[in-house]
């Protein structure tokens, strides 16, 4: 597995997506209910793609590829994603 990075690796890309700043958005853990800001998950790179885990009990809560123009996004290991309006 690749060295572990924090959520600002994919805040970035995630921000384009939404057109939202989201470092402090609050995702919310669908496994163990945990929040986070998405600035404090943990991300691994080319895992492959980009895996986001929980940092309370490293559930997968997204996995992002990227590849021929476009962009897979699954976001089925959130129960929620805040976002501040
Ligand atoms: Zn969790």
């Amino acid at each position: 597995m690749s060295a572990r990075l924090d959520g600002n690796a994919v805040a970035g890309l995630l921000g384009e997506l939404v057109g939202r700043e989201l470092t402090l958005a609050t995702g919310v853990c669908g496994s163990c209910g945990a929040s986070a800001f998405v600035a404090e998950l943990h991300v691994y790179l080319r895992a492959p793609g980009t895996v986001v885990r929980c940092p309370a009990c490293e559930a997968v809560l997204s996995r992002i590829v990227e590849g021929r123009g476009r962009v897979w996004l699954d976001l089925s290991g959130l129960a929620t994603l805040e976002l501040t309006l």
